[in-house]
């Protein structure tokens, strides 16, 4: 390098060769792009998602280990990890879907979800059927001869309804239709649904995966190769690819999955039974208790049942916003997943132009409460929500 001059030799960075040894951890490849000796190498890069890295919008070594971990735990054959949970879900979408086509989805469904199927129908002619989530009879009825999807979601926001994938995916398979299941309140830690016949599973994440609330992320796991490379020829199109860095922080996140939704769920179910027998409270909505409408099909699918619960306060708007401003562990804040408790009064905060008979379509109440419970000591939970319920 000394023939060159300083203004060049500090642009061309020395890179020391690691031999005799490998990291311990995945290392961190903050590249946006590749050197190649040989073009026909790099022409071969730009064809095929298995190939060598050639651009980060394509794929990225961090980005890959992300991938084939998330894959392998969901056992599918591939994934595409995305900037955001929304990407991978957009990506997917506007991926398998045309003018024309039908599209089958629950009704209960993450908002951000929602609202992008509301678009589809709206603006690209795409026509849209709703049925219940453990209904296979009612998926038989809706399948039309432009069915091309049927969307799912393992556990659904707030309310913690479980849908039926054994059932739902054998319907959607008699009929020909491939499944996408969003899995991001499960995780592959309580259901793979893959192994339920689904075809894709979709994460954000910027929840569970990651867990430590400072990543927003999102990943499409595919059953099938084939599938996988049609969709990703599509992904480095639409440009919804991962950042090296965010996908390094889910790799260190993934690696305590297991241990944190073990800690989730037992502090989730310890809160919810207690809050079940407090007089402040009208109804708690977790599938782990009796009284939850999906508690026997959830017993049957899942091994536990998240760290989201959701109950009605009996005093209604204004008692949910006394709760908010009286907890004090408890975070005022969006999201969930994270090793912090947050909690959310939709009424007043995400749903609040929403007039009472259309939050309750949404089957959320004046006074439900909705908590992403952390893995902080369950004492000290129940003590704050406690003193912040009287
Ligand atoms: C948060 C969330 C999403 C969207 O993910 P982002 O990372 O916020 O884009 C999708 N589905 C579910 C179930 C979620 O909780």
């Amino acid at each position: 390098m000394s023939a060159y001059r300083p203004e060049t030799r500090a642009v061309h960075l020395p890179q020391p060769p690691v031999e005799g040894s490998r990291p311990i951890a995945v290392p961190l490849y903050q590249t946006s792009g590749f050197v190649f000796d040989d073009p026909a190498v790099m022409a071969d890069a730009m064809s095929r998602p298995d190939g060598s890295f050639v651009y980060g919008r394509y794929g990225n070594p961090t980005v890959r280990s992300l991938e084939e971990a998330v894959a392998d735990l969901e056992g599918g054959a591939a994934a595409i990890a995305t900037g955001s949970g929304m990407g991978a879900i957009s990506t997917v979408l506007l991926g398998l879907l045309k003018p024309g086509d039908h599209l089958i989805a629950q009704q209960a469904l993450y908002g951000g979800t929602a609202a992008m199927i509301n678009e589809l129908a709206a603006r690209f002619g795409i026509e849209v059927g709703f049925v219940p989530e453990n209904d296979p009879d009612a998926l038989r009825a809706a399948v039309r001869p432009e069915t091309r999807l049927v969307y799912l979601e393992t556990i659904a926001n707030p309310m913690g309804r479980v849908a039926d994938l054994p059932g739902m995916c054998a319907a959607a398979r008699e009929l020909g239709v491939p499944v996408a299941v969003d899995n991001t309140f499960a995780t592959p830690m309580l259901c793979r649904p893959i192994e339920h016949g689904a075809d894709i599973v979709l994460h954000s994440t910027t929840k569970y995966l990651s867990g430590h609330t400072d990543v927003v992320g999102g990943l499409a796991v595919f059953a099938d190769d084939a599938l996988h490379r049609k969709t990703w020829h599509f992904a480095i199109e639409l440009g919804a690819s991962a950042d090296p860095f965010a996908a390094w922080l889910t790799l260190r996140g993934l690696q305590t999955l297991a241990l944190r939704m073990e800690r989730h769920c037992a502090n989730t179910r310890l809160l919810a039974t207690r809050l079940a027998e407090h007089p402040a409270v009208a109804a708690v909505h977790w599938p782990g208790l009796p009284s939850h409408p999906s508690y026997e099909l959830a017993g049957k699918l899942l091994p536990d049942f998240g760290g989201v619960l959701a109950f009605d306060l009996t005093g209604g708007r204004a008692a949910g916003e006394r709760f908010m401003r009286s907890v004090r562990l408890a975070l005022l804040a969006p999201s969930l997943g994270g090793v912090e408790t947050l909690v959310l009064h939709p009424a007043t905060t995400s749903h609040r132009a929403l007039p009472a008979e259309e939050l309750a379509r949404h089957g959320i109440g004046e006074g439900t409460v909705r908590i992403a419970v952390g893995i902080e000591h369950p004492e000290d939970l129940w003590a704050d929500i406690e003193q912040a319920l009287t």
